[in-house]
């Protein structure tokens, strides 16, 4: 599942894509051809990113809701689109612009109270510059969950992965397996601000990079990561490897079906 950055990329590109055209809306596949039908030839009023939720408004107080899930991808092109290729969900042309959607894990027709109960649903967004931190903090400070589950319940917090939920961790310095509830408010502020700080970076490089100016490959004399994630990380993904900053070896754990990464040296908070 792409991480949040990905999805807010994805809502300006589409956004300035679409913005001020009245789309052709269809479904090739034909799994979203009511949608589609009830969207087609509308205004474009504009895409937002709520964590991993892509919702593109239309005139007249619609919108589409997708979720990539594990398989989702969007590609979006000038025109004119090329045949359809494969099980295309979606597709919305304008006369500059096609976008072709395949394999989401949602996408489906939305009125406004399906939005609101979906934002009543979800956590802050450490990307949008409307997001309320107070919101996590509190259901982090009443949880006994392990604060790097909690880190990636959608609800706590939106549009945060595994990578960014490891890398903010190691950064803070916290021990990943620390409850809610006995996380203090500073490291939980330090935390978030670090991922408004990380992840927007994120939005505008397309890559998660994770490593201050002095552990970066050039300044240790060390080989650049290989990793079709890209980026350079401090913990995810390398276990074994020792940590640039104290040289111990990363440790992996299964955490509710997932990886989870640390250093068991510097994350003893
Ligand atoms: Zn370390």
């Amino acid at each position: 599942v792409p991480e949040g950055h990905v999805v807010h990329r994805l809502a300006r590109r589409t956004g300035r894509a679409f913005a001020g055209s009245r789309p052709d809306v269809s479904s090739p596949q034909g799994r979203f051809a009511e949608g589609a039908a009830l969207v087609d030839r509308r205004a474009f009023v504009g895409a937002d990113a709520y964590g991993k939720h892509l919702i593109w408004r239309f005139d007249g107080d619609l919108a589409v809701h997708v979720h990539l899930g594990l398989y989702g991808k969007v590609t979006v092109g000038t025109a004119p689109p090329p045949p359809v290729v494969g099980e295309v969900r979606l597709r919305m042309e304008s006369p500059e612009h096609y976008l072709d959607l395949r394999g989401p894990s949602a996408c489906e027709l939305y009125q406004p109270a399906d939005v609101a109960a979906l934002l009543d649903r979800l956590g802050p967004d450490p990307i949008r510059r409307d997001a309320d931190p107070e919101r996590a903090w509190l259901r982090v400070h009443r949880s006994r969950a392990p604060i790097a589950g909690l880190l990636m319940h959608q609800h706590v917090i939106s549009g945060v992965g595994n990578i960014y939920r490891a890398e903010v961790l190691f950064r803070a310095g916290v021990a990943p397996m620390r409850e809610g509830r006995a996380l203090g408010r500073e490291p939980f502020d330090r935390m978030w601000t670090d991922l408004v700080h990380l992840m927007r970076a994120g939005v505008r490089s397309g890559r998660i990079d994770t490593v201050r100016p002095e552990h970066e490959p050039e300044t240790m004399g060390r080989p650049p990561r290989v990793d079709r994630h890209g980026g350079e990380v401090y913990v995810y993904r390398r276990a074994g490897q020792p940590c640039h900053v104290c040289g111990t070896r990363v440790r992996v754990t299964d955490l509710a079906g997932r990886h989870l990464y640390w250093c068991p040296r510097c994350q003893r908070r």
